[in-house]
């Protein structure tokens, strides 16, 4: 059996704008549905079709995690390695930025635990390989929070390891099979995605910065239709389709951050009710239907998490020397090597008591609800900290992702050339010099600090109705200062990976 969906819970429903300035499609966005393009979808309606997306990328991170137990230790010579820190971390990114949540329809991880889940990789059938127990409601009112502190333990991790660097190709393996391993653990005590709504560690990065991407994300043609619909077998399921297994309705979704765009309300509608939007961008960042707590904490989490990974590349944070901060925290607290724990707290939790203080201000000097201002502000700063992710991937991006292609030919470093690449000279080649790194780093702050500017517009004439002009002023510092330190901070670094 199939787990009913859940109500959503309490900290989801908080919003700032009251409903009636939360129109289905935000307002009189303008839209182009994908989904009236006929081989579309006659495509989306194959049952075969999210297995087929989803195929290629497990047999690369399959082959990423055996190549660290068996393949070469040097990572610049490792195709899983190259792979996942040369290229993968900056697609998912810019998919995320440009169009929305892809990265979660063609992704191995809960591609392959819902595999097992459903024991099918891609019919319909009625019972699965889980226990179907529901998240507990006093969980599910933290929402994406137990994603993010997931993913902010595994940075930490990451950094001490040096997973990422990319340190041996070994370590890359062990995270990856953690992964899968929660992965696999929650999907078989608990219904559908509930991992990929609340626990996975790539959620809340992904569903918060597709908000700025242009893809709305599965909702109805008719909401009315839905209203009056009881079989509602977008939730429920029906004999050809899931129900929907991230938990969403389609006839109240206003945004696409919790579409993981499986298709299956588009397969299972038998009202034909259903379709796949492109919209400008932004528009999930500035109307998303309400404004969630949970998103605005979370995303005040990957901000301190941000902050944190330029400091260190500073080399007055921590340097060979043993002269930079971290190193004097580590004599401090006895900790054997960078990263200090308690830095990586201290200056996290610092980011997110900076912001908070800066909202109490703001909201008083405004004559503002400070919730409202907090929750506000952090939607109008998604572009600013998803371009700081972005941006902090093409050092790696511009100097080593030829190393994709010679890898491909030798995954393991054994000396093979499968397509012939293998030597190419391209294993050298930087695409662009240290100067144009940085140049390409400011440039995305820069679009991105007005990308988020005028989306602050947006948000205070929607949530404020344009009234209380303070607001504004309030919420326009914020992601200047935000966007200007940030670009700061890449000339500072210098293009350091
Ligand atoms: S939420 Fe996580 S596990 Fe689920 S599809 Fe997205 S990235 Fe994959
Ligand atoms: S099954 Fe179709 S019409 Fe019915 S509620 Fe779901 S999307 Fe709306
Ligand atoms: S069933 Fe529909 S709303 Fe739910 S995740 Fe899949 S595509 Fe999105």
């Amino acid at each position: 059996m199939l787990a009913e969906p859940q109500r959503q819970p309490r900290l989801e429903r908080e919003t700032s704008p009251p409903a009636a300035t939360a129109p289905y499609f935000a307002g009189d966005v303008r839209s182009f549905e994908l989904t009236r393009i006929g081989w579309v979808a006659r495509l989306f309606r194959r049952r075969w079709f999210q297995f087929a997306v989803i195929l290629p990328n497990q047999i690369i991170f399959w082959v990423a995690l055996i190549g660290g137990f068996i393949g070469t230790v040097d990572p610049t010579r490792s195709f899983g390695t190259a792979i996942t820190w040369y290229f993968w971390f900056f697609a998912v990114l810019a998919g995320a930025l440009m169009v929305g949540r892809v990265w979660c329809q063609i992704c191995p991880f809960g591609g392959f635990a819902e595999w097992i889940q459903r024991l099918t990789p891609w019919g319909r059938r009625e019972r699965g390989l889980t226990l179907n127990r529901r998240w507990p409601e006093r969980w599910a009112v933290w929402g994406i929070i137990p994603g993010a502190l997931v993913f902010y333990l595994l940075t930490w991790v990451e950094e001490y390891y040096n997973v990422v660097g990319p340190g041996k190709p070994i370590y890359t393996s062990y995270l990856i099979i953690f992964v899968f391993a929660l992965a696999i653990g929650t999907f078989s005590v608990f219904g559908r995605r509930t991992f990929c709504r609340y626990l996975c560690p790539l959620s809340a990065p992904v569903g918060i910065f597709s908000t700025v991407g242009v893809l709305s994300g599965f909702r109805t043609r008719d909401r009315e239709r839905c209203m009056s619909c009881d079989t509602k077998e977008c939730m429920r399921g029906s004999k050809v389709s899931y129900g929907c297994p991230w938990f969403e309705f389609p006839g109240s979704n206003a945004t696409n951050q919790g579409c993981g765009l499986c298709t299956e309300c588009f397969k299972g509608c038998p009202n034909d009710n259903v379709g796949l939007y492109l919209q400008p961008p932004l528009t999930n960042v500035h109307s998303p239907g309400k404004r969630r707590w949970d998103v605005a904490w979370a995303l005040v989490l990957l901000w301190g998490i941000g902050w944190y990974q330029q400091w260190n590349a500073l080399s007055w944070f921590s340097n060979a020397r043993g002269t930079g901060i971290d190193d004097w925290l580590n004599r401090l607290t006895g900790w054997p090597h960078y990263p200090n724990p308690l830095g990586y707290l201290l200056l996290t939790a610092g980011v997110a008591a900076g912001y908070y203080l800066y909202s109490r201000a703001a909201a008083r000097w405004a004559g503002a609800d400070w919730r409202r201002l907090f929750t506000a502000g952090a939607y109008a700063l998604i572009p600013v900290v998803g371009a700081d992710y972005l941006a902090r991937q093409l050092p790696k991006l511009w100097d080593h992702v030829t190393r994709v292609i010679t890898t491909a030919s030798d995954p393991f470093g054994w000396g093979w050339n499968l397509f012939g690449t293998a030597r190419l000279p391209i294993y050298h080649t930087r695409l662009l010099p240290p100067g144009g790194v940085v140049a390409t780093q400011v440039a995305v702050m820069a679009i991105a600090t007005a990308a988020a500017g005028w989306a602050a517009w947006r948000i205070w004439r929607r949530d404020w109705g344009g009234e209380r002009p303070r607001v504004l002023g309030a919420l326009a510092l914020a992601v200047l200062a935000a966007g200007v330190y940030t670009a700061v901070m890449y000339v500072a670094m210098q293009a350091a990976e």
